[in-house]
């Protein structure tokens, strides 16, 4: 079966991204939103063995979420009312997105509320009712998955992601976990490792463009009795790395023996598009 294409509208996904990207890079300033992230999340799911819904997916999706709700304190009722249309950022971002809905004011006039007489509450609770009837949660799923979009190639961040969440992991032992969740962890708190499955192998070949994201040799073209590619864990499992797709790396087998249970700093060197002197 053909994969569906993901389409990007690219609708201030930028803007997100950033944002995501600036939180990452500088963790100290945003440490209460990261705990609150990661404490809201049950501990055990960063142990799930390779979600498709990443880490940096959850991640993402909880710091869109937060700006959506921030955005809305800036939003003034007489703005809107004096304005004709758009009205509300969501409903914008809906109509770029394709998800119907009848909009903010054909709301108010269904809730049978005045614009006039109306407080700021109901935007908030305009956008309940978005979250009860879903679309809400349409449009962020849209948004996350175009900023994991964007992000995924940027290694050097998502080893800052799972740095943070190394350390969430690397505190957590069998006694925190339900009794059938025990087995994600070894008995000394260590990740299990698990085989890493043929969707994710495929992602991080293409993604790392065949290249060894440590010393760059090109591994497309090596014939080797031994297998030539090595998925490796940026994170090491040993330190509280997990196994998620964002934190595997193409290695080629002379930097991965090299690497053993250390942490190598990833590449950040990048093939272009094009050469320039070609
Ligand atoms: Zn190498």
């Amino acid at each position: 079966m053909r994969e569906p294409l993901l389409r990007m509208e690219f609708f201030e996904t930028y803007y997100y991204a950033n944002i995501v990207h600036n939180v990452l890079n500088d963790t100290m300033p945003y440490l209460r939103n990261l705990n609150s992230w990661h404490e809201g999340r049950e501990a055990w799911l960063f142990l799930r063995p390779f979600p498709k819904w990443s880490v940096l997916h959850d991640f993402a999706q909880y710091i869109i979420e937060d700006l959506i709700y921030e955005r809305l304190q800036e939003v003034s009722l007489e703005a809107i009312e004096n304005s004709r249309w758009p009205s509300l950022w969501i409903d914008q971002a809906l109509a770029h997105h394709q998800i119907e809905t009848p909009g903010f004011r054909a709301w108010l006039k269904q809730e049978k509320i005045d614009l006039a007489d109306a407080s700021q509450d109901v935007i908030h609770d305009y956008h309940n009712e978005l979250r009860l009837t879903g679309e809400f949660d349409t449009l962020l799923t849209q948004l996350t998955n175009e900023v994991f979009y964007l992000l995924f190639g940027n290694r050097a961040l998502l080893a800052k992601l799972n740095s943070y969440v190394s350390g969430v992991v690397d505190s957590l032992t069998r006694n925190d976990l339900a009794i059938e969740e025990r087995h994600l962890l070894r008995k000394d708190g260590i990740p299990t490792r698990t085989h890493v499955p043929e969707w994710a192998r495929r992602a991080i070949y293409f993604r790392d463009r065949g290249m060894c994201a440590s010393c760059n040799t090109d591994l497309t073209g090596v014939i080797s009795i031994n297998k030539a590619e090595h998925y490796d864990h940026m994170f090491p499992l040993a330190a509280g790395g997990i196994n998620d797709i964002t934190n595997l790396q193409l290695l080629c087998a002379s930097c991965n023996l090299k690497k053993g249970r250390r942490m190598l700093p990833t590449s950040t060197n990048y093939q272009s598009w094009y050469a320039s002197d070609a």
